[in-house]
């Protein structure tokens, strides 16, 4: 009886001239192989994973892999991509980092650790000499330092470009960091220069003071009255009043200070930050309006919790004023280099209006509300638009609600799409957008929304498995015009019973438009939808400020 049946089926079948389905969980094709979830997958190449890596990082994992192993697996490509190409690895990694594409800079340096490591010396070479490109902080430094030690030991190499990390520094921007930061991750500057130590070559006698002051602060030029330097012997106490930087004595008498309005003149005449100021004075909203007077754009983008806690920036103030206008500066909020995603994630917390265990409290200003809001766009790489008729398709399954893009609170690739959806909806004149997973659903996305309202609303569609192929059969099935599609998902597709690709080929044969497709991966996995050799077919990686910009170029081409 089976036999009959299936003999039927054969007969009654017609013959397909063009592209037919093939189950997603079998490949259709040599350069799949199975994804996480049972379906099967092209995978990427391991120059496109690292990028993928050093944009989404591995924090909190995935659903389909915990943290540790997408930290294994990514470590290993990066490990294979430095024996294949070991400087030109580590330029990626240092563009990708100083040109502030990646909404986290850890990833870059836990490669560029991995770098530091490697068995091919000039590998080690340049990626010692990228070291202040990568690590322009000392708190990127510290986590450099800590990552390090697991790929190599204290050999002549390291120790010189930590010690060059110091003494090549102006001396005003090296007392910057050391009272900015002066203690990350269990590191401090004493330990690092310890370790690094021998390795100091010649340097100033700025430089010379500002090193012991890092290592034993300003107890240390008491401690040592004398010192031979050369033929000449030199008294440190003086010397170190001399030769210290204003900011330096600044930041030494704000530590002591207990009067706010003493500390607000300290403040203001050198433009001292919040991790100079001392617990005794951290509740003065006097001190934090000082304090945001002079505020670097990404700490102001980080206090606003605190700066509301404090009274600073409510509904109608002068500082929400100060803010507004900071945030609407779209030179600046460039040049500091901010992303969008630390935009968003300000944006939620703010929004909320309390902390993450409820420690902090204020009522958020929805002037500041609305301008987060409009700066989460202004960050983005200018979008010069494709004018392609195009669909957005949003991978809403399970597994998008599931870990956090580059380890922010909250931020899970399904709402990381849809704060990519809507740069593109804000930039492209025809856009439809749907959200699927084993079916389609039609939203409404207006372009003036906030943000906030469009994770919730996309939030609240019932979700299911996993089908990929469904916005171009979903398309087809209604013969609307598609010059590009968008898709952004976890590739972790195995529902359908047609490869994505395979239904990309179908609707451009059945409705004659060489459709493309964009893939914005929303995780750090090895797998993509898009087949590699199909030149029609784009993977960019979710959340790369350059992203939505390399996106239009591609339609429109
Ligand atoms: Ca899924």
């Amino acid at each position: 009886m089976v036999r009959l049946t299936q003999w039927f089926a054969r007969r009654i079948r017609p013959a397909r001239p063009s592209i037919t389905g093939t189950a997603q969980t079998q490949p259709a094709d040599a350069g799949q192989a199975r994804n996480s979830a049972g379906g099967f997958s092209f995978v990427i190449d391991d120059r496109a994973r690292l990028e993928r890596f050093l944009i989404l990082g591995s924090d909190g994992g995935t659903y389909y892999a915990s943290e540790r192993t997408l930290t294994i697996d990514n470590a290993r490509c990066v490990e294979r991509c430095l024996a294949a190409d070991g400087p030109g690895s580590v330029e990626l990694i240092a563009r990708v980092s100083e040109q502030g594409r990646a909404p986290k800079n850890d990833a870059a340096i836990f490669a560029l650790a991995i770098a530091a490591g490697h068995a091919d010396a000039n590998t080690r070479a340049a990626a010692l000499a990228a070291l202040p490109r990568v690590c322009r902080t000392a708190t990127h430094l510290f986590a450099f330092v800590d990552a390090v030690q697991h790929f190599r030991g204290w050999g002549r190499g390291l120790r010189r470009a930590v010690a060059r990390w110091y003494v090549e520094r102006e001396p005003a921007a090296l007392a910057y960091q050391l009272v900015k930061y002066g203690r990350r991750q269990g590191w401090s500057h004493r330990d690092v220069l310890r370790l690094a130590g021998g390795a100091v070559g010649p340097h100033s006698l700025e430089h010379e003071v500002l090193l012991r002051f890092a290592v034993d602060g300003m107890a240390g030029f008491d401690k040592v009255r004398k010192v031979r330097r050369g033929e000449h012997e030199l008294d440190y106490g003086s010397l170190a009043r001399d030769l210290l930087p204003e900011l330096v004595l600044a930041v030494d008498a704000l530590a002591r200070c207990t009067d706010a309005r003493e500390a607000v003149e300290l403040i203001r005449r050198h433009r001292l930050t919040h991790e100079m100021v001392p617990g005794q004075l951290k509740r003065s909203p006097e001190v934090w309006a000082a304090l945001l007077d002079g505020m670097p754009m990404t700490a102001m983008i980080r206090s606003l919790a605190k700066l509301s806690e404090v009274g600073v920036v409510s509904r109608d103030s002068a500082g929400a004023a100060k803010v507004v206008n900071e945030l609407g500066n779209a030179a600046k909020l460039r040049k500091a280099r901010v992303h969008p995603l630390a935009i968003l994630t300000a944006l939620r917390i703010y929004a909320r209006g309390h902390g993450h265990q409820g420690k902090l409290h204020w009522t958020p200003a929805p002037e500041v509300v609305k301008a987060l809001d409009r700066a989460f766009y202004t960050c983005f790489a200018n979008v010069e638009p494709a004018g392609k008729r195009t669909l957005l398709a949003l991978d809403v399954s399970g597994s998008m609600g599931y870990g956090e893009i580059a380890g922010l609170p909250g931020v899970t690739p399904a709402v990381g799409s849809a704060a990519m959806a809507m740069v593109t909806l804000a930039s492209e004149p025809e856009v439809d957008t749907i959200a699927f997973s084993t079916h389609v659903v039609r939203v409404e996305l207006d372009r003036k929304a906030p943000l906030e309202r469009v994770v919730s609303t996309l939030s609240g569609i019932p979700m299911g498995g996993t089908d990929c192929a469904q916005p171009m059969l979903w398309a087809l099935e209604r013969r609307k015009t598609v010059d590009t599609f968008v898709i952004y998902t976890d590739n972790e597709t195995w529902h359908g019973n047609i490869h994505p690709h395979e239904a990309l080929q179908r609707y451009r044969d059945r409705m004659g438009i060489p459709a493309k497709l964009i893939v914005v991966g929303m995780t750090a996995t090895q797998f993509s939808i898009a087949k590699p050799d199909d030149a029609g077919m784009l993977d960019v990686v979710g959340f790369d400020s350059a992203a939505p910009a390399i996106m239009a170029d591609f339609s429109r081409s």
